[in-house]
């Protein structure tokens, strides 16, 4: 799968936001979207002259924000809208969890990894296990339940430590149950929208999906 591989920076800016793509260095070097309050190019500065903005492109944004976010691309986070709409319930809610469940993502919200970027790499090395064995694919779905752990030969890795120890480390999910000591973890309950922390305007992603 491609990835996105130039400056992340320029996304948060063109999101009007940070959106901590680059883990502990969001916190300690001067970040871009306080600098440089504008989109990036050519045409930035006249872009955050403009006042109005589409209905179309409130959509847009706030689609493009969650997926830069998540780090996933245009093909995985449409797939995963197709599933939430699936589910039957709510869609917009139902999306979200599907983000939240993805291991890159738990492993980041374990303080495992200090970005979900670095998770991903994390799991794609082979340094994590669910029930056991070890798992690769960094979408894969945890249910509650599973036990989660960091691979016994991988457990002082210098990226987990640090990102164990940071100041910044966001406080655990009350839906994952963590043992830091033997980097051991498990999903207790699925989780549910109230405990995403994220503002987003979910339901605008699903209208620009269902046009
Ligand atoms: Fe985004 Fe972090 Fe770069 Fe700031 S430093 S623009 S939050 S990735």
């Amino acid at each position: 799968m491609a990835r996105y591989t130039k400056a992340v920076c320029k996304l948060c800016r063109r999101e009007g936001q940070k959106l901590f793509l680059k883990g502990q260095k969001c916190y300690t070097e001067k970040c871009p979207v306080e600098r440089r309050a504008y989109p990036p190019g050519q045409h930035g500065p006249a872009h955050a002259r403009r006042r109005k903005q589409s209905e179309y492109a409130l959509q847009l944004r706030e689609k493009q924000k969650v997926k830069r976010m998540y780090g996933l691309q245009e093909s995985q986070f449409r797939n995963l809208f197709r599933k939430a709409v699936k589910k039957g319930g709510v869609t917009g809610e139902n999306l979200l969890i599907g983000l939240e469940k993805r291991l890159d993502n738990i492993i980041f919200r374990l303080g495992f990894a200090s970005s979900r970027n670095q998770a991903r790499q994390l799991v794609r090395h082979r340094h994590v296990e669910v029930n056991g064995r070890v798992v690769d694919i960094p979408s894969f779905e945890v249910r509650a339940g599973d036990d989660i752990a960091v691979r016994a030969k991988s457990r002082r890795l210098a990226v987990v430590e640090a990102s164990l120890t940071a100041r910044t480390r966001p406080s655990l999910m009350g839906w994952l149950a963590l043992d830091e000591k033997n980097r051991v973890a498990r999903v207790v309950r699925p989780p549910t929208r109230e405990d995403i922390p994220m503002e987003v305007q979910e339901q605008l992603i699903v209208e620009l999906y269902s046009k």
